[in-house]
C-alpha cells in the first residue's frame, strides 16, 4: 500500500522512514512538509496539494507535533484517506473524539499510535501482571532534554506537553499492562519561568484494587537516563526497563532489546492490518492521564530552561 509521511522532522526520519523501508506492506509514495524531504520520494509542501495530486495514495502518517495535527488530520480525512497519528494523538481530548466520529462516518481506519506499547517486553509484562494483585506501581521517566529534543521549542509552548511529551509513553505502557484504569489523585507541576509547560512532575494515581501508585518525570536528567516501571505484587516484583525493552521478574531479566527496537515496524504492521481489516484503533487513556494531570496539578515555578550555553551567554 502507498503512504504519505506528513512532517518530515526527527521521528520521521529517525524511525518512520526506515519501518516504512524495511516493511512489505508500505511503500513510502509522497511526503509532506514545509523543509524537510526524503531523498527519492516525490515530496511536497502543501498536503491539499498532495491529495489531490496522489488519490492513488490511501494512507497518510501524521509525525507533526500535537497542536497543528487536527487541522492536517481532518483534511485528510475529508479527502477519504486513512490516518495514523504520532503519539500524542492530538493537542486535546474533544479534537481527538472529533476525528474518531469523523473516520468512522467515513468508514476510515483512524489508528492512535503509542509507540512504547509496541516496545520488545510490553506484552510480557501485562501477562505476568494478569493474574497478579498489585501492591504498588512506581514509574520513574528521567531523561535530558537536551540530548533527545535539541532545538524543539514546540514542546515548551501550550499544547507541547514539555516533559510529558515522553512521559505519556510511560503512562500508554501503565495503561497497557495494568488491568485495571488508574485515576489521577494528585500532581506537582515543577515549569520554567519561562516556559509554558513543566520540565518534571510528581503525579500520585488511585489504583482501583487499593495498590500505591506514583509517578515521577523529570527532563533534568544527567547521567543514566531512566525510563522504568517497577510493579510490586503480592507474589513477586516486576522491573520495565529502557522504556519497556527490558524486562525483569524478581531481579531475573527475562528478556531485553535495544530501546526503541522494533517498535515502529510494529505499530506499521498494525496499522496494515487495520486499514485492511476496516477498522479503527483509538486508545485515548494515556493523554487523559495528562489531561488529569494539567487539571489537577499544582504549578511550581523553577529556573528558566536554557538550551545551551550559547542562549544562556
Ligand atoms: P519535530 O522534528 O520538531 O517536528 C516534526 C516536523 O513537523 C517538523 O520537522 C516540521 O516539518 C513539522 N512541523 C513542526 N511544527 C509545525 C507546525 N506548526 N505546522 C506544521 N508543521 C509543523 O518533532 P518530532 O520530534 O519529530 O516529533 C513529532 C511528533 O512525534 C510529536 O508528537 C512527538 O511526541 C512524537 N515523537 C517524537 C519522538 C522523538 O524522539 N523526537 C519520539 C516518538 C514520538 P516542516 O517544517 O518541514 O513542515
Amino acid at each position: 500500500m502507498k503512504i504519505a509521511l506528513v512532517g518530515i522532522g526527527k521521528i520521521a526520519v529517525d524511525e518512520h522512514v526506515p519501518a516504512i523501508s524495511d516493511s512489505p506492506d508500505w511503500e513510502l509514495a509522497a511526503t509532506v512538509s514545509r523543509e524537510g524531504a526524503v531523498d527519492g520520494v516525490e515530496a511536497f509542501t502543501d498536503l491539499g496539494a498532495m491529495l489531490e495530486a496522489r488519490p492513488d495514495i490511501r494512507v497518510v502518517s501524521l509525525c507533526l507535533p500535537p497542536v497543528p495535527r487536527f487541522a492536517y488530520a481532518m483534511q485528510a480525512i475529508a479527502a477519504g484517506r486513512h490516518i495514523m497519528l504520532e503519539k500524542p494523538p492530538g493537542a486535546t481530548l474533544a479534537e481527538c473524539h472529533a476525528l474518531e466520529r469523523a473516520a468512522r462516518a467515513a468508514g476510515l481506519t483512524l489508528y492512535t499510535t503509542w509507540h512504547s506499547r509496541a516496545a520488545e517486553m510490553v506484552g510480557a509484562a501485562k501477562a505476568w501482571l494478569e493474574d497478579k494483585t498489585l501492591t504498588s506501581l512506581t514509574v520513574t521517566w528521567k531523561e535530558d532534554v537536551r540530548r533527545w529534543h535539541p532545538g524543539q521549542s514546540w514542546l515548551w509552548e501550550p499544547g507541547g506537553l514539555g516533559v510529558f511529551d515522553p512521559g505519556i509513553n510511560a503512562l500508554s505502557i501503565v495503561t497497557e499492562i495494568l488491568a485495571e484504569d488508574l485515576h489521577v489523585t494528585q500532581a506537582v507541576l515543577e515549569v520554567p519561568e519561562n516556559c509554558q509547560t513543566p520540565i518534571a512532575a510528581r503525579v500520585g494515581f488511585c489504583h482501583p484494587g487499593g495498590a500505591r501508585a506514583e509517578a515521577v518525570f523529570d527532563w533534568r536528567q544527567q547521567g543514566d537516563q531512566i525510563w522504568e516501571i517497577v510493579a510490586v505484587t503480592e507474589s513477586g516484583s516486576l522491573r520495565l526497563a529502557d522504556g519497556g525493552a527490558r524486562l525483569e521478574i524478581d531481579g531475573t531479566v527475562k528478556g531485553a532489546a535495544a530501546a526503541l527496537a522494533g517498535e515502529y515496524p510494529r505499530l506499521y504492521k498494525r496499522m496494515a492490518d487495520l486499514v485492511r481489516q476496516g477498522q479503527c484503533d483509538v486508545d485515548l487513556r494515556p493523554m487523559t492521564l495528562v489531561a488529569d494531570i494539567f487539571t489537577l496539578g499544582r504549578r511550581e515555578r523553577v529556573a528558566p530552561f536554557v538550551e545551551s550555553a550559547t542562549d544562556a551567554a
